[in-house]
């Protein structure tokens, strides 16, 4: 049986650079150790995998932010370099597209928003939807200034109050705003429940399991699994051998899941979130090319032909197209951004120009505020970053807004060195 499969999580970049220097070390458009890579995604016939940026908190807001740009950049470098076979999508028609032309998909998400606060709350975000980030888990299992995590506490061991903060509030609000999903995997269940009442759109859990098959606290209960269901949602059951049950678990405890997940969510509202290169597959699923296995375990319990379908992909290409809307007041500048001896730059059309003149330049880098120049020989309207620390991934935005209230932005991730 041929089915549209969608992966909802996995942590593969977490493995394409080194931790420490940020430097990419792998290349996964050739066959690697790792669960997933493009030889597997094409043999498992696997059309989409969600790829998060993962970070927790390190202690310090840059080293949070470039953990995200190294992951980023990654995958961006990995689209750039195989246009034939991988690329990047963030709406449902471009996943048709590339359906149609059979490409393997990526979609860019970020689980651990720890180089988010107060001050750059607004202007990361508006970078990171520049980019093609949808789906963001504002937490991980430590707690930040948005919200509380699984573990209920911060990275230093204190414990954090309970729930979504105000901060974390604007945060949601942010998202909406920007077409992106709010990934609840991580949260504690106070801030689950504070995010179902605080959002108006469709929740995802990338990647839990149900608490009533096993009981794990990165796992959903029957009554969050039906709020969920209620936004419209989809929730992924994750493969993690320990969240769905013990070291002996396999795709049939995993299927358990699903078939649970569906008597008390409804077959529109489950969807696959492995967790590959993050946790510990079960027994007969260590890698993606052998997806599979679970649409077959499906069949021989008698779950229908239709929901199956739903399950492996159906869903979450639905949720992707409820957040496929088009903004009208922000746009790409037409030329792609060129990065030159630490200039980052973009070379402006006739009418470009003209409206740049009358607006206002509104330039970024890593979520502050920095003064573009402009060159009028060569049209070329730029950012020095030369005098930035060197052999960090930074998040750069060429952009202005012009009189009538438009953006216009080039945002790209950098490595300078
Ligand atoms: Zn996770």
């Amino acid at each position: 049986m041929d089915w549209l499969i969608i992966d909802a999580h996995n942590d593969t970049m977490m493995k394409m650079f080194d931790a420490k220097t940020f430097e990419i070390i792998a290349d996964i458009s050739l066959p690697t150790s790792f669960a997933i890579d493009l030889p597997k995604m094409e043999a498992g016939n696997v059309s989409v995998a969600v790829f998060a940026a993962y970070s927790d908190d390190y202690g310090d807001v840059s080293v949070n932010m470039a953990t995200l740009n190294a992951s980023i950049m990654a995958l961006r470098e990995t689209a750039r370099r195989n246009p034939e076979r991988f690329k990047l999508v963030s709406r449902a028609d471009e996943v048709e597209q590339g359906l149609l032309s059979g490409h393997r998909m990526g979609i860019q998400s970020i689980e651990g928003a720890y180089a988010f606060n107060e001050s750059n709350l607004e202007t990361l975000m508006t970078q990171y939807a520049d980019v093609g980030v949808k789906l963001i888990a504002p937490v991980w299992n430590h707690s930040n200034p948005l919200g509380e995590g699984t573990l209920e506490a911060f990275a230093s061991g204190e414990k954090s109050p309970k729930g979504l903060t105000a901060l974390g509030q604007r945060f949601i609000q942010l998202m909406d705003r920007h077409q992106m999903m709010v990934d609840v995997s991580h949260m504690s269940e106070a801030m689950f429940w504070d995010v179902v009442a605080a959002s108006k759109r469709p929740i995802i859990a990338s990647h839990s399991g149900a608490s009533a098959i096993m009981s794990h606290v990165r796992n959903l209960t029957d009554e969050q699994l039906k709020a969920i269901a209620q936004s419209d949602g989809v929730a992924c059951v994750v493969f993690c051998r320990y969240f769905i049950g013990d070291e002996h678990a396999d795709v049939e405890v995993l299927v358990d899941h699903i078939l649970h997940m569906i008597n008390v969510a409804g077959e529109d509202h489950v969807g696959l979130g492995s967790d590959f290169d993050g946790a510990t597959m079960p027994v007969g699923l260590n890698d993606i090319s052998m997806m599979g296995s679970i649409s077959e375990a499906l069949i021989k319990r008698d779950l229908s032909e239709n929901a199956i379908r739903k399950v492996m992909g159906e869903n979450l290409l639905r949720l992707i197209g409820s957040f496929s809307g088009k903004g009208d007041t922000t746009f790409p500048l037409k030329n792609k951004p060129l990065l030159e001896g630490g200039v980052v730059s973009v070379l402006l059309t006739a009418d470009e120009q003209l409206r740049l003149k009358g607006g206002k330049p509104c330039c970024l880098v890593d979520g502050q505020p920095v003064l573009p120049d402009f060159d009028p020989l060569t049209n070329r309207f730029f950012i020095d970053c030369s005098n930035l620390v060197q052999g960090v991934p930074r998040i750069v935005t060429l952009a202005f807004l012009d009189e009538m209230g438009k953006r216009f932005f080039a945002t790209e991730v950098y490595s300078f060195k």
